[in-house]
């Protein structure tokens, strides 16, 4: 199959990349049987590898300690990848954001953070082109859904990065467009992928969802569990319902039972997300009742100050005193609280954003 896949790209123009073999998304076994099929050695495939992933090269020049013959030869039949970086904003605080666009057009967006005090570089990615989920408050909610991400589009928004940069990702978060658990398999393979390829733990990957509850008990059954992160952005079902769609589906009583599930599985703490949106879900009642809801759950909790966007819904950001006010009752029922930093915040670098306003001008 390869052999012949090889034979017709080389019957093809040279400069025709667009049925050349892709690399970037293989793993050590799919270069080793390209290599089979090239004839060539097997060690070879580890040299690649190496340059694919540990070197992030974006060339088959750069491949210095692999014969020219073979680079040639590669270059005929193969590419490294074929995403492209559509823009590219730098933040004042070192935020990186990245528009790229896949070989079919369509565009996703990923974030570099850094944060100065530690050596953590980490890459928010996007599983999905847009998300069906619908959230109120969410810029991506708003456009509904394009298509699932491939593995191998998820692994290059990471790949690009440390391309692009010279520098190599150490966290994981999918944080970006999409709903992850409604792109599973793909999501896990691009797990896998970073794992294995990138070598980040799993303990470095996170994945955040809205709370498709079928699919919390199918990650903490894997062999490979990244962390959880929860947005739950609300203390009921009521409240929930009314920015989140998916409350209505898979409710907030049967969220809490797949968590406590997933963490008595795992072991693992989980991550409850909660967007603080002004005068709606920042009061007092709600953090009293948000304490209550995690009192018997392992689990930290990230505040996230609403980022306004443009929604139907006129959401406010809430006020600096409200917040602590939230944060200190939550602490004093025992849990660890962050108060999630605003990164990117002179270049839209929230869920979502780049891609709209790209969109407009557009
Ligand atoms: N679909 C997944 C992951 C992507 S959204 C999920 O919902 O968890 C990533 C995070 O950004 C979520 O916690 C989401 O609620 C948050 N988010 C979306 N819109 C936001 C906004 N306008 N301001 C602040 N956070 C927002
Ligand atoms: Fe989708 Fe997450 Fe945005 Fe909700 S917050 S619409 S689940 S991307």
């Amino acid at each position: 199959m390869l052999k012949s896949l090889i034979m017709k790209v080389q019957n093809q123009n040279e400069n025709d990349n667009s049925q050349k073999i892709r690399l970037s998304g293989l793993d050590k076994k799919g270069l080793e049987d390209l290599m089979d099929a090239m004839d060539e050695k097997k060690f070879r495939a580890s040299q690649v590898f190496s340059w694919l992933y540990t070197k992030s090269a974006k060339s088959f020049d750069e491949m210095s300690d692999i014969k020219k013959e073979l680079r040639e030869k590669l270059k005929e039949i193969a590419i490294i990848t074929d995403v492209k970086i559509k823009t590219k904003q730098i933040s004042t605080d070192g935020t990186l954001k990245y528009l790229l666009e896949y070989n079919d057009g369509n565009t996703a967006e990923c974030v570099l953070m850094r944060f100065d005090n530690r050596a953590n570089l980490t890459a928010c990615v996007s599983s999905q082109i847009g998300c069906a989920m619908g959230c109120k408050f969410c810029a991506t909610g708003q456009r509904g859904i394009i298509r699932n991400l491939e593995p191998y589009e998820i692994l290059e928004q990471i790949l690009t990065i440390q391309r692009d940069t010279g520098l190599k990702v150490t966290n994981v978060v999918f944080m970006g467009q999409g709903e992850p658990f409604n792109n599973y398999n793909n999501m896990m393979r691009a797990i896998e992928l970073i794992n294995t390829c990138l070598t980040i733990g799993i303990r470095r990957i996170t994945v955040s969802t809205c709370g498709i509850v079928p699919k919390i008990y199918d990650i903490a059954n894997e062999n490979l569990v990244p962390t959880l992160a929860i947005s739950l952005h609300a203390p009921n079902t009521e409240l929930r319902a009314q920015i989140m769609p998916v409350e209505k589906r898979y409710n907030i009583n049967d969220l809490k039972t797949a968590l406590k599930f997933y963490t008595e599985k795992t072991g693992k703490r989980v991550t409850i997300e909660y967007i603080l949106i002004g005068k709606l879900n920042d009061t007092k009642d709600c953090a009293v009742e948000l304490a209550h809801f995690m009192k018997d759950l392992k689990c930290n909790v990230n505040l996230i100050p609403y980022n306004p966007v443009n929604t139907k819904d006129s959401f406010k950001k809430p006020d600096k005193k409200d917040i602590m006010k939230f944060k200190y009752i939550l602490e004093a029922s025992g849990k660890k609280v962050t108060v999630r930093l605003e990164r990117g915040a002179d270049i839209d670098a929230a869920c979502g954003q780049l891609k709209g306003r790209i969109e407009e001008q557009i």
